[in-house]
């Protein structure tokens, strides 16, 4: 793994509720086209470089899958560097992605 846990500036988090769920209604809404993904991917990822802090990605996705950062369900908190790793090592943040889309879905 090339990356560890560090100190990332993000707005918004796109979470486990998106692994295998992307029907990408947040595409269409996000009015700065930072949320990303290629075809091997399983989720969709936000640039924390690009994204204005708008909100409007949390209010279209269906499965409640997007999140401001500091309102990130704790047991989800790896996403938010996951998020921001695959825009500099995206087979690196797959990997994780792999092993987090074994966790148990947190009930909610
Ligand atoms: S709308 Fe939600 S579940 Fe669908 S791709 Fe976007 S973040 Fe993922
Ligand atoms: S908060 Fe707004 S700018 Fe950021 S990813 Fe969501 S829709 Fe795009």
């Amino acid at each position: 793994m090339a990356y560890t846990r560090e100190e990332w500036n993000m707005a918004y988090v796109i979470a486990q509720p998106c692994i295998d769920h992307n029907e990408r209604a947040c595409l269409d809404v996000c009015p700065v086209d930072c949320i990303t993904s290629e075809a091997a991917d399983r989720k969709l990822y936000v640039d924390p470089d690009l994204c204005i802090d708008c909100g409007a990605c949390a209010d279209a996705c269906p499965n409640d899958a997007a999140f401001r950062a500091d309102k990130l369900p704790a047991e989800w908190a790896e996403f938010a560097w996951v998020d921001a790793a695959w825009y500099r090592d995206p087979a690196a943040a797959r990997q994780v992605v792999e092993e987090l889309a074994m966790a148990p879905v947190p009930s909610r």
